[in-house]
């Protein structure tokens, strides 16, 4: 009986161990070619500064809808595009697409509008990273200092000496570098000791509670203290209800994103909200 019980759940776990690299491998294939289809595009969420609610820029985040599979979220296949090495080719696109957009905003609505770019580790060891990111920001005519990076730990983990010399090199360019999911990896803390960082964005996990877990808005307070300390700016991610602003802006967080002032948005919809909050 036992047997026949241990056989079966064998079968359960290999038949879902199939299920999922079949998926896997059918999300690289239809990767492989997302670009050339032109499937992918980027969305823009803005960065709203905590004490007037004002847009100040927006975060780039990128958007699949594939032929075969649908819409595939980031979490799923960025981390297929980083292990493939697609994620550079991809990346740049990124880059392209929301320095085009950055550049026009700051045109038509505010000269110092910021662009947030997700870097993914992969993409910063690449050797031709910061030769592409000049040559793209000199193209658009787009100031260093309106270019933020976010990197998370991952980047970080190697302890390459590499790493330190490209976060260094990009200091000097003048662009800023975030610390995305801040309080989520082992070693934030270490991190920021050693890493010329501007920013540290808080993870929304410890957002989503601050109205009612004691702990958390502890946490969430000390973390904009110590960012404030460092001489950083602090960003609140995940900031979904009204009483979650509240008590941001009462720690004097510096910028909040989040649902509560808008989901990401495709780039006309993005430039509505910037019509908006420019007119009068
Ligand atoms: P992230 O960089 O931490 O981005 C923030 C994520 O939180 C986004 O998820 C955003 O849609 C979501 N978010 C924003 N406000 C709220 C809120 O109020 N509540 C909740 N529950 N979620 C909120 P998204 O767009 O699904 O992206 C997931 C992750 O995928 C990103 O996390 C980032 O690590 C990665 N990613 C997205 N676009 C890119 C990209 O162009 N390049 C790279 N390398 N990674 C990207
Ligand atoms: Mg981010
Ligand atoms: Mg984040
Ligand atoms: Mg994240």
């Amino acid at each position: 009986h036992s047997k026949e019980l241990g056989r079966n759940t064998y079968n359960f776990f290999t038949m879902q161990m199939n299920q999922d690299m079949n998926r896997r491998l059918q999300v690289e294939e239809q990767l492989r070619s997302a670009l050339q289809r032109q499937e992918l595009e980027v969305y823009f969420q803005p960065l709203v500064d905590i004490r007037d609610r004002k847009t100040i820029g927006a975060e780039a985040l990128l958007r699949w809808d594939n032929v075969k599979l649908g819409k595939v979220t980031p979490d799923e296949f960025i981390p297929i595009a980083e292990q493939t090495g697609l994620i550079v080719p991809i990346g740049r696109f990124v880059m392209e697409q929301a320095f085009t957009a950055a550049a026009q905003w700051q045109k038509n609505y505010q000269n110092n509008f910021r662009i947030a770019i997700n870097v993914s580790p992969k993409q910063f060891r690449d050797s031709a990273f910061i030769e592409v990111l000049t040559q793209l920001l000199q193209e658009h005519q787009l100031a260093s200092h309106c270019v933020e990076l976010e990197i998370t730990e991952g980047v970080l983990l190697s302890g390459d000496p590499v790493i330190a010399q490209t976060l260094s090199e990009l200091n000097n360019i003048g662009v800023s570098i975030s610390m995305d999911d801040f309080g989520t990896g082992y070693s934030s803390l270490s991190y920021l000791r050693s890493y010329p960082f501007d920013t540290v964005k808080v993870d929304k996990s410890f957002i989503n509670d601050i109205t009612v877990d004691p702990g958390d808005l502890e946490l969430v307070g000390a973390a904009i203290a110590m960012g404030h300390g460092l001489n950083l700016n602090v960003i609140a991610e995940g900031v979904e209800t009204e009483e979650q602003y509240q008590l941001l802006n009462a720690l004097k967080c510096n910028y909040g994103q989040g649902y509560l002032f808008s989901r990401p948005v495709p780039l006309e919809e993005f430039e509505q909200i910037l019509q908006r909050e420019h007119q009068t």
